[in-house]
């Protein structure tokens, strides 16, 4: 049977951009969305109401061949129902260990992928015992719905504790070593249904407070690329995955340390749409709706700037040759994401000149 109606929970700017993906393939994308004016409704037909409602997430699975996610926080008790009405990908299993920084850090363990040394923290005293085994610095997470450098705390010393407790303390924490990192990578890949797999090259990005402001790729180090993919095919085979996961890297001593993983197409892979032959969107439709997997060969040099908290000059950055403007229709907020751009050179030299080019033109607040 050929699946073509694709119901999308959350339609946030990966749920708009998949959307885009599927108009010429013949895709038709549905979603739900607490609000009728998300950057996904501008361009699809949505449902509305909260992404764990029983009720609409039936309605939105009863109108669908196969159901995916633009936001991967969905809980498991929410999703089973749904997979006695439709194919839900990628599996439930893949979003609960991503939903669970303890339960990631696990898997990547028992899959003899490198993590950070780390320990769960549900209360003040048992930080203090981490700080002892592990030492300063390390940064304090919140085990679930942390995301782009949410629910964070790096501690420096000791006498940081009770800040560090007042901004973020209760149950269900984690305590990681921090990771003095020459580099931030990330892989994307997407796995059919059927076991095939492709690779992205590698993207090198860098983060201000915890969230993306630019990526370069393909990164271009043969044998982290080797690493990072064999890495990301273990998880993806593990999980008998079906559509688009990322993994995000720390390089440390020149070692790949995985920091996450992402059930879905990812911030750094926007840098597809124009860089590569077929997008992550549209590979990750292709992997879930059962086609054939299209080429991830880069087409050039690329870079992917962020847009935070307010859209640049956009008649300034369209003079810049082989730039592509991406306005994801959201109101301004401190720190939201609001749209980015993708600059594609055929040399690197000219991509970074490009990229210092355009980075004049944007504040990220
Ligand atoms: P995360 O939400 O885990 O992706 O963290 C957001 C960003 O915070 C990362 O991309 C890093 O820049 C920084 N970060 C997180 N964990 C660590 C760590 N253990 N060591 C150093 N930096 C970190």
């Amino acid at each position: 049977m050929s699946l073509s109606r694709i119901g999308i929970v959350g339609a946030g700017q990966l749920g708009r951009m998949l959307a885009l993906a599927g108009y010429p393939l013949g895709l038709h994308c549905v979603f739900l969305d607490r609000s009728a004016s998300s950057p996904g409704a501008q361009v699809a037909p949505i449902l509305t109401g909260d992404l764990e409602d029983a009720a609409q997430l039936a309605l939105l699975a009863a109108c669908s061949d196969v159901l995916t996610f633009d936001w991967e926080n969905i809980s498991g008790k929410a999703l089973a129902p749904l997979e006695k009405l439709t194919q839900v990908r990628p599996p439930r299993a893949a979003l609960e260990v991503s939903q669970d920084r303890m339960a990631e850090k696990a898997l990547f363990s028992r899959l003899r992928i490198p993590v950070a040394a780390h320990a769960a923290i549900d209360g003040k005293h048992q930080l203090i015992r981490a700080i002892r085994k592990l030492g300063l610095p390390g940064v304090l997470k919140t085990r679930r719905l942390g995301y782009d450098g949410k629910g964070q705390f790096v501690l420096r010393d000791l006498s940081q504790i009770d800040e560090a407790w007042a901004a973020i303390g209760g149950p269900g924490l984690i305590y990681e070593k921090f990771q003095k990192f020459s580099r931030e990578l990330s892989i994307v890949g997407a796995r059919s249904a059927a076991g095939h797999t492709e690779f992205y090259p590698l993207s090198a990005n860098t983060h201000g407070g915890g969230i993306l402001h630019y990526s370069i790729a393909p990164f271009g180090n043969p044998e982290l690329e080797r690493r990072a993919r064999l890495y990301l095919k273990r998880v993806m085979n593990a999980l008998e995955y079906v559509g688009v996961l990322t993994i995000e890297f720390f390089v440390v001593g020149g070692r790949l340390i995985a920091n996450e993983m992402a059930p879905r197409v990812h911030n750094s892979g926007h840098w597809t749409i124009e860089g590569c032959v077929t997008s992550q969107f549209e590979n990750h439709l292709r992997a879930i709706c059962d086609l054939p997997l299209g080429s991830t060969r880069p087409l050039g040099h690329t870079a992917m700037i962020n847009f935070l908290g307010n859209l640049p000059d956009r008649e300034r950055l369209l003079t810049i040759d082989g730039l592509a403007f991406h306005d994801y229709g959201k109101e301004p907020r401190p720190g939201r994401k609001l749209g980015h751009c993708t600059i594609l050179k055929s040399r690197a030299t000219e991509r970074d000149s490009a990229l210092a080019d355009a980075l004049k033109s944007i504040e990220w607040t």
